[in-house]
């Protein structure tokens, strides 16, 4: 069972570019600089951005990025399992153990926009019972949990 709670810091994407290199051999896709761009951008964040912040941080090392450009490498980068998608926010994020399909939570500070991965199989499984319980079959997607991080707690603590 796999309960570890993992912070951001630190987070290198070198792990999750080799593995895309790969998907993309096996599909016979090229892992193109529009890809590439964006999946460094979100690297390097501890926050999920939206695809315009996402272009507004490529265009200028590539003025030929377009929204159109953002959008189909995200949507490739969500579909190989390495981004995803924050549906209350309509942002992205770089996923923290791309090695398997998985749902998960994902805790939001709404003070700096943090985002923590986790992948606690006790809420997962309640969050199955639940649906259960009132006949839905669920979407195997990602529960999306805002609040404040620690240390934003502390930062107003100290006020
Ligand atoms: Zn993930
Ligand atoms: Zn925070």
């Amino acid at each position: 069972m796999r309960r570890a709670v993992k912070a951001r810091a630190g987070h290198t994407s070198e792990g999750t570019l080799e593995r895309l290199e790969a998907l993309c051999r096996e599909r016979g896709q090229r892992l193109t600089r529009q890809r590439r761009a964006v999946l460094r951008k979100l690297a390097a964040e501890r926050r999920a951005l939206s695809a315009y912040e996402l272009l507004a941080r490529l265009r200028p090392e590539d003025g030929r990025s377009t929204p159109a450009g953002v959008y189909r490498a995200l949507e490739f980068l969500m579909e190989a399992g390495v981004v995803h998608r924050l549906e209350s926010t309509r942002s992205f994020i770089l996923c923290e153990h791309p090695d398997a399909p998985h749902g998960g939570q994902l805790l939001i500070c709404r003070v700096c926009g943090q985002v923590v991965e986790a992948e606690d199989e006790p809420v997962a499984a309640a969050t199955g019972r639940l649906g259960e319980r009132l006949g839905f079959s669920l979407d195997p997607r990602v529960l999306e949990l805002t609040g404040v991080c620690a240390r934003c707690r502390a930062r107003s603590a100290a006020h």
